[in-house]
């Protein structure tokens, strides 16, 4: 994977401006206690992830439309599989796939909501 390109950065969670420092100080998605936590400023190029108060209510936006994403997808391979289900089963199928997913997405939405407002810097990635 090239990088410098953005998708670089929202998937392997690096800061997005040098793509080295690391967004989360856990790796672990699915440690409740720590899978949110963020350092305030990118540990290499000293970039700071909270670009202003509030910034962070954007990537509910982004959050949102993931889970419409995943929705769509969990009901269409629920189709697929069994075409025959009661429509409550399909509430509580998809509500098991969000809730379950809800870190990832978390992680997900806030990597792609910085990569939106913040470029790559060659300059600072030395
Ligand atoms: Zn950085």
């Amino acid at each position: 994977m090239n990088k410098e390109s953005k998708m670089y950065s929202i998937l392997k969670e690096k800061c997005p401006v040098c793509h080295k420092g690391n967004a989360f100080i856990s790796t672990k998605k699915y440690d409740l206690k720590t899978f949110h936590k963020m350092p305030i400023r990118c540990e290499h190029c000293n970039h700071k992830f909270e670009i202003e108060g509030g910034f962070w209510q954007g990537a509910m936006y982004v959050s949102y439309g993931l889970t419409v994403a995943f929705s769509i997808a969990t009901f269409v391979i629920t189709y697929l599989i069994y075409p025959e289900t009661d429509a409550w089963y399909y509430i509580i199928i998809i509500s098991l796939v969000s809730l379950f997913l809800a870190p990832v997405n978390y992680r997900f939405s806030r990597m792609i909501w910085m990569n939106i407002f913040s470029s790559y810097n060659p300059e600072k990635a030395k």
